[in-house]
């Protein structure tokens, strides 16, 4: 099955932060394929813009470089590197200062599409938006992607979506949460809504519980001031899981359109009880193998920063009431993994008797690795003698289902850089959204500092904290693999 490519309206993207690595590493690469897969007009430029003195020559070579890193495969083409080169550019200019807006300005064209991307610190974001505005650079095509963080709290939250409307309308602000950019993400909404299978059983009567893990095998690698003023509960639970959360426990919107999405996303978060102190579990990663232990890694040998979090929340609302959703995210684990298990009710009754033993459906989906869904039914043991039940995983693999061409699915950034030109904002998260998501998760980390609460050890490489297995145990559950 071969994916339809229907090209974006030409446009003009300025990525502030172009030398930076998130812009090397993964916006670059990404619009280099989408550029290769046929998606780009003829009329479509990149200008990458950042302190450093480049000449355009010398930056469209540390392109090609990153390229040939980050996406060897198309740029093993020399004819669809160069040519894809020739529409790179670049701009010397301090995001801090007033001068060389104009030599960007002359680069525009007035009327194709505008992008600004922020692929800077969050500290430039508010003067970014200030000083396009000022410049008079924000035409009525025009939009600004903010990349995460989104502030610090509720606070910082309030002030930087104050600041980013008193330049841009809300239509014309992207702000970036990346998995909702996966692929199996957007297949989660399409099982949900496209199947009739699951909808009716989709609530508190037939699902127990759901576990969300967001598993990551590195530690903080170069990020150390920035994680240890954040740690797991701002860098990933408040942002990332609770969008997945959403995604899981939403309403079926009327239809699939950018408001009506979002709106019912916020009304989950508005709907989440506070969490109670006894049901969360912070952690900190020990040294081992793969390197020092957390406090030697930042330098801090106080630190109470998280690198793992694990919570049980609930979402108080007619669907949800009863249903715990335990969501659990850290650095430094066994594996790199995410993955969101549905874990449906044991049947109300066993016709084959104690001996058979329990047997619960499940419905995994897999973020990554190997992006897929599986579900997991009861059967019978096959050979003669007694009636022995066993599960087995129905298993829908995207690149096996879908086929060759499907065997690598799109980044995240090629979806979502090509949705910030066509204009829709349905897999960006709302400023209404972020501040609702900062006033959940405010509270519990107050409740932290004012305990003066220090997170449980753990072993690097291992699958967290030991409270975290009794998180569920108390509750007669327990976690599913991180990689099932
Ligand atoms: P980075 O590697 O430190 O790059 C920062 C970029 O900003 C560089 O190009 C830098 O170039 C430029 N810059 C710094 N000060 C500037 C100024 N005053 N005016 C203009 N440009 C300036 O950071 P990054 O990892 O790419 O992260 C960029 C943003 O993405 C951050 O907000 C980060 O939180 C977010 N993010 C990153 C990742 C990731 O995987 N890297 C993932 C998620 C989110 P010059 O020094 O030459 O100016």
């Amino acid at each position: 099955m071969v994916s339809r490519v229907i090209p974006v309206d030409p446009f003009d993207l300025v990525i502030f932060g172009g030398t930076g690595d998130l812009a090397q590493r993964k916006i670059l690469p990404a619009l280099f394929r989408r550029f290769c897969a046929g998606q780009w007009p003829d009329d479509a430029q990149i200008i990458g813009a950042a302190r450093a003195e480049y000449t355009p020559d010398a930056f469209r070579e540390v392109v090609a470089e990153s390229l040939r890193s980050h996406a060897p495969a198309q740029s093993r083409n020399a004819d669809a590197l160069n040519t894809f080169l020739q529409r790179v550019d670049y701009v010397p200019l301090d995001a801090l200062s007033d001068t060389a807006w104009d030599r960007l300005a002359a680069k525009l064209a007035d009327d194709r599409v505008r992008a600004f991307y922020f692929s800077v610190g969050p500290q430039l974001f508010g003067q970014l938006a200030e000083r396009i505005k000022h410049h008079d650079l924000a035409t009525p095509k025009t939009r600004i992607v903010v990349e995460k963080p989104f502030g610090h709290d509720l606070e910082s939250a309030r002030a930087l979506n104050a600041t980013l409307a008193a330049h841009f309308s809300e239509g014309q602000i992207y702000r970036i949460d990346h998995y909702l950019g996966k692929e199996t993400v957007q297949n989660l909404m399409a099982v949900r809504f496209g199947n009739m299978l699951f909808e009716p059983l989709w609530n508190s009567q037939y699902v127990d519980h759901i576990q969300i893990t967001v598993a990551e095998s590195v530690g903080i690698d170069g990020r150390e001031e920035y994680y240890d003023r954040a740690g797991a509960m701002r860098d990933m639970m408040q942002n990332h899981l609770m969008q997945l959360l959403c995604l899981i426990a939403m309403e079926p919107p009327a239809k699939f359109d950018p408001d009506a999405v979002r709106d019912e996303k916020l009304k989950v978060i508005r709907a989440l009880d506070p969490v109670e102190p006894h049901h969360i579990v912070r952690g900190q990663f020990d040294a081992g193998p793969s390197g020092a232990g957390y406090r030697d890694t930042v330098g801090n040998p106080r630190s109470t920063t998280e690198s793992y979090v694990a919570l049980r929340a609930h979402v108080s609302n007619w669907r949800w009431a009863g249903t715990p959703f335990y969501l659990r995210t850290g650095k430094r684990l066994i594996e790199r993994s995410s993955v969101i298990n549905v874990m449906f009710k044991d049947a109300p009754h066993s016709i084959f008797g104690a001996d058979a033993g329990r047997h619960a459906n499940v419905l995994s989906i897999r973020l990554q690795p190997n992006e897929g869904i599986t579900l997991k039914v009861t059967i019978k043991e096959p050979g003669p003698g007694g009636m022995r039940l066993v599960d087995v995983p129905l298993d829908m693999s995207f690149a096996e289902a879908l086929g060759s061409e499907n065997q690598d699915p799109p980044d995240a950034y090629e979806r979502l850089v090509m949705d910030v030109i066509r204009g829709n904002q349905t897999l960006f998260m709302r400023g209404d959204e972020v501040e609702a998501a900062w006033a959940w998760t405010d509270p519990i980390i107050a409740g932290w500092q004012a305990r003066g609460d220090v997170p449980k050890p753990y072993d690097s490489g291992s699958t967290g904290p030991g409270d975290a297995e009794l998180l569920m145990k108390r509750d007669g559950r327990r976690w599913q693999g991180i990689n099932p």
